[in-house]
């Protein structure tokens, strides 16, 4: 079976780990192949960063304009090949065709927000803030960054960060999921494909003992970490301790309100795809849906009638609106978190555990879920599911809705439903969470926003994206300088 290999140093090198763990089709359990893992890849890290940090010191002097023309191919690259990009995602992560796709544009779209640096990167400048005197202030990179993703977005999450870098002069370690490296292998050919400098970019694998070197690397100034809570708190915590700039996006519990004055028809099939869009497995995923004053059920009819239609399969088949989850560890978790839910007193209206997709009985398939008058202070309202599970609670009012909502430990995002601006405005303001829906399901900010997140889902200050990742990747520099007119010469 095909061991993957890193790229380091600008080649294709076998890990110095003998170790590995087996990378597998979530919708049949195939193996697809084995990956780097154990305390030795460790060594892959430390060769990497060697690498990396002296193409730092060539790169950094490129001229910025230079440096994007790199990602300007990488665009085309990656547009070239989104159809067998895609195919890996689904056959690795279990995603549907379309949701491949889109999460690869996703990715596109930050390689050209990233293609913005030469314009995003300028920096003030006072002239005469005394007599004489000018100040300025510019950006230069930090020198050797890194970052560690999760298996639900194995293309775009790298993406928040890897262009941002190298377009403000870093060089770029990537460490991806270990369930999910099959993605990453099939990007590192297109930048192979990159006039770079050797070593700018490197892949290593690996889990938690490559991670622990990334966190250790003297060598190593920054660190973008997207994955659950627990480990973005490790990380964050580690990271600092060890004098790293540390941007480490955690876990989430998203809900969602709707109102009666919303447009119900259209909101039931946005919601529906929030809550079980890539099988519930995305960090912006709708997990509680507080309904309000819904006196008649008509808001839980419209849902119920819109989800049950939702065809569960191999995402690569046609007319699949749902993929299995990751593993079946995954399934078998969510499955005790729906009898947790049912055991604290929730109804079960409709029950995705005991599904079987044909021709593929070995897979991780679950259908939709809905549990209704889910307890509000008990333990399954709190916990992140990740999976299709929908918990249907109802409220009075807004007001009711709005202390819901920011009850919670989490605030990735928030979403309502209404026709009434005012209780949009309301909500808006009001809702503890980093990214806000209105009317909009997976409130996903595009490339040029920071992806926002609060509380237990964030740690750090700078949010990946846009400016605020050319702000992260970056150190200020302030420049005060004296030149006296009669020092000026006279010819
Ligand atoms: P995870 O935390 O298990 O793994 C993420 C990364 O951390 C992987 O690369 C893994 O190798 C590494 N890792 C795992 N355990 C580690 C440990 N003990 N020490 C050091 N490194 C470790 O997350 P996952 O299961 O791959 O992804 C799902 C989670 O990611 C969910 O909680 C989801 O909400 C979250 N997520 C958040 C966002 C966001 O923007 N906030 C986006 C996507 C996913």
């Amino acid at each position: 079976m095909n061991v993957l290999k890193n790229y380091i140093n600008g080649a294709w090198t076998e890990s110095l780990s003998k170790e590995t763990i087996a990378v597998t089709n979530p919708a049949n359990q195939e193996v697809l192949a084995k990956v780097p893992y154990g305390v030795d890849t460790r060594k892959d890290v430390e060769l990497a960063t060697e690498s990396a940090s002296k193409a730092f010191k060539e790169w950094c002097k490129v001229p910025v304009i230079k440096r994007v023309q790199a990602l300007y191919k990488l665009k085309f690259l990656l547009e070239e090949n989104i159809e067998s990009l895609a195919e890996i995602i689904t056959q690795e992560s279990g995603k549907t065709r379309a949701e491949s796709i889109g999460e690869i544009q996703r990715a596109i779209e930050n390689v050209e927000v990233a293609c913005g640096t030469p314009m995003l990167i300028a920096g003030d400048v006072i002239e005469d803030i005394a007599s004489g005197v000018d100040e300025m202030m510019i950006r230069q990179p930090l020198g050797v960054a890194a970052c560690i993703t999760p298996f639900n977005f194995p293309s775009m999450i790298v993406f928040w960060f890897l262009p941002y870098a190298i377009a403000t002069g870093n060089s770029f370690i990537v460490k991806p999921s270990e369930k999910v490296p099959l993605t990453m292998m099939k990007i590192f050919e297109f930048i192979d494909q990159l006039d770079l400098p050797k070593g700018l970019i490197s892949l290593v694998h690996g889990g938690k003992e490559s991670v622990d070197a990334i966190l250790e690397h003297p060598s190593i100034k920054a660190i973008s970490f997207v994955g659950s809570t627990p480990v973005a708190r490790y990380i964050y915590s580690k990271g600092t301790a060890n004098g790293k700039r540390v941007q480490a996006q955690g876990g989430a519990k998203n809900p969602i309100v709707i109102l009666p004055d919303a447009d119900i028809e259209m909101s039931s099939k946005i919601i529906a795809d929030s809550v079980y869009g890539c099988a519930g497995q995305r960090c912006l995923a709708a997990s509680t849906i507080i309904t309000v004053n819904d006196q008649k059920g008509q808001i839980k009819e419209a849902l119920y009638e819109t989800i049950k239609s939702r065809t569960t399969g191999y995402g690569w088949d046609d007319n699949v609106s749902m993929g299995p989850v990751i593993t079946p560890e995954s399934k078998d978790r969510i499955n005790n978190l729906i009898q947790l839910g049912i055991d604290e007193g929730a109804k079960i209206v409709l029950d995705g555990r005991k599904t079987s997709v044909s021709g593929y009985e070995n897979g991780n398939f679950l259908t939709p879920t809905i549990l209704e008058n889910v307890a509000l202070n008990k333990e399954l309202i709190k916990t992140e599911i990740f999976g299709p599970v929908m918990s249907l609670v109802s409220m009075k009012n807004i007001e009711e809705a709005i202390q819901f909502v920011n009850s919670g430990n989490y605030g990735n995002m928030a979403c309502i439903f209404t026709g009434s601006g005012a209780n949009a405005r309301k909500f808006r303001n009001e809702a503890d969470a980093g990214n806000i829906g209105i009317n909009i399901g997976v409130a996903a900010p595009m490339a040029q926003f920071p992806f926002s997140g609060w509380k237990d889902s964030f740690f750090g200050d700078l949010h990946g994206q846009g400016k605020h990742a050319i702000e992260f990747f970056t150190q200020t520099k302030v420049i005060i300088e004296r030149w006296p007119k009669e020092w000026s010469c006279k010819f």
